[in-house]
C-alpha cells in the first residue's frame, strides 16, 4: 500500500483540500479528506507538500516530443512524455507517411510494447491518410492525393486493428463513406474524426452514425465555404460547435496562434466541460519561425511559412489553457484526462475515483508536474 498525503486531490468537479489517496496493486484504493482516510502502518508515504494531485494525462494526439517523432523512437518520445504528466498516449501518424512507413510505425510501436517498454502507449491516432489534400502543413508531401481504393487502405487498416483508437477523415472525399464503412467493421469501437477537411455540415453528420464523434484540432486546418462572399460560411469549425455529439480538440499554444484566445474562450462557453480535449499535437519540422513568433517557444514551422503543430507537451497546453482562459487546475485536468478517456470508453482512466488505474499526477499552481506515478509506480522520483 502507498499513501500521498499533503495533497489537494483534484476530483472531476470539486477539490478535496488536506486530501490523502491510497494505492495498491496499481489501482487506486481509497482516497477523501486526511480526518477521514485511515493510513495503515508501514504504508509507503508520498508527500504531495500541499500541491494539486490528479489523474494522470492523456494525449490522444501527439506526433513526437517536440524533438523526435515518435515512428522514429517510441521509447524515447514515451519517456519524455511521462516525465511531463502523460500517463497515456496515441502517437499519431499522418499522411506524408505512405504506406510502408504507415505499417514500419504500428510494427515499431508493437515490438516496444511486447519488449515492456511504452507503459503509457495506449494506441495509435491515425492522422490520416485520407484527409483533403488542400489543408494541413507540409502539403506538398501529402501522399494520398489520389482516389481512396481497399487495396491501398486494407493492410494498413489490418495492421492497426488491435492499435488504432482514432481514425481521422475528410469527410468531402469521394469514396469516403465506403472506407468508413470498411474501418468500422474491421474496429467496431474506432472514434472517427473530422479532420484537415473544408466537408459541409451535412457531409460531416452524415459519418456521426458510424461514430464521428471529435474534431481535429478543433479550428485549425478547415476550411470555410466561399460561395457567400460577405457572409460566413458553415463548414468544419461550425459542425463541431454546433453537435453536442463532437469533442473538440484544441491545441493551446502560448502566444494563442494555433487557436486565438478569443477563439479558445468562446469554443469553451459553446463546448463546455465535457467536450474539450487538449492535445500536444507536437510534431517534428525545422522550418524557419514566421516573422514575429521568433519566441514561440511551442510552436513548430514547416519550409512554406506555415504553423506546423507544436512543440507542447500536455502539461504545458493545461498551463496554456488556464492563462488563456482563466480555467482552474481541476478543469484541465478534465479537459485533458477525463474528457479524452471518456472519448475513447477507459472507464478505469481519467478520474480519481476508487478502483481506477493509479495513474497520478502532482503538480503545482502553474502545472509544473512534480511527480508522475503510473500503475501506482513513481516515474521520476
Ligand atoms: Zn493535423
Amino acid at each position: 500500500m502507498k499513501a500521498i498525503i499533503n495533497a489537494v486531490l483534484c476530483l472531476k468537479d470539486h477539490y478535496v483540500p488536506n486530501g490523502v489517496l491510497l494505492m495498491e496493486n496499481g489501482k487506486i484504493a481509497d482516497f477523501g479528506a486526511a480526518k477521514d482516510i485511515k493510513i495503515p502502518d508501514g504504508c509507503e508515504i508520498i508527500d504531495a507538500e500541499g500541491n494539486f494531485v490528479g489523474p494522470g494525462l492523456i494525449d490522444i494526439h501527439t506526433h513526437g516530443d517536440g524533438e523526435t517523432y515518435f515512428h522514429e523512437d517510441p521509447i524515447k518520445c514515451s519517456r519524455t512524455l511521462l516525465s511531463h504528466g502523460v500517463t497515456s498516449v496515441l502517437p499519431a501518424l499522418f499522411y506524408s507517411m505512405n504506406k510502408e512507413e504507415h505499417l514500419e510505425a504500428i510494427r515499431k510501436f508493437k515490438a516496444a510494447k511486447e519488449m515492456g517498454e511504452c507503459k503509457n502507449l495506449l494506441g495509435v491516432y491515425m492522422e490520416g491518410p485520407y484527409l483533403n489534400p488542400d489543408f494541413g502543413c507540409d502539403k506538398e508531401k501529402n501522399v494520398w492525393k489520389d482516389a481512396i481504393l481497399e487495396k491501398d487502405y486494407a493492410e494498413i487498416v489490418e495492421a492497426a486493428r488491435d492499435m488504432a483508437k482514432v481514425w481521422c477523415v475528410a469527410p468531402e472525399r469521394e469514396g469516403i463513406v465506403d472506407f468508413v464503412k470498411y474501418v468500422k467493421r474491421e474496429i467496431p469501437e474506432i472514434v472517427f474524426s473530422v479532420a484537415h477537411s473544408e466537408a459541409t455540415p451535412e457531409q460531416i453528420e452524415a459519418l456521426m452514425p458510424y461514430g464521428l464523434r471529435l474534431g481535429t484540432h478543433h479550428t485549425n486546418a478547415t476550411g470555410t465555404l466561399e460561395n457567400y462572399p460577405e457572409v460566413r460560411g458553415v463548414c468544419v469549425d461550425e459542425t463541431v460547435n454546433f453537435n453536442d455529439g463532437i469533442y473538440a480538440e484544441l491545441i493551446c499554444d502560448s502566444k494563442g496562434v494555433h487557436v486565438h484566445p478569443y477563439m479558445i474562450r468562446l469554443i469553451k462557453k459553446i463546448k463546455g466541460q465535457d467536450k474539450i480535449i487538449l492535445i500536444a499535437d507536437a510534431f517534428v519540422a525545422d522550418g524557419p519561425p514566421i516573422p514575429g513568433l521568433e519566441d514561440a517557444f511551442d510552436i513548430n514551422f514547416d519550409h512554406g511559412g506555415d504553423i506546423a503543430g507544436s512543440k507542447l507537451t500536455l502539461d504545458i497546453a493545461c498551463r496554456n489553457m488556464m492563462v488563456h482562459t482563466g480555467a482552474s487546475v481541476c478543469d484541465v485536468f478534465r479537459y485533458a484526462s477525463k474528457n479524452p478517456a471518456t472519448l475513447l470508453n477507459l472507464p478505469e482512466y481519467g478520474e480519481i475515483k476508487k478502483g481506477n488505474i493509479a495513474n497520478i499526477i502532482i503538480v503545482d499552481q502553474w502545472f509544473n508536474v512534480k511527480n508522475t506515478i503510473l500503475k501506482g509506480e513513481e516515474e521520476n522520483a
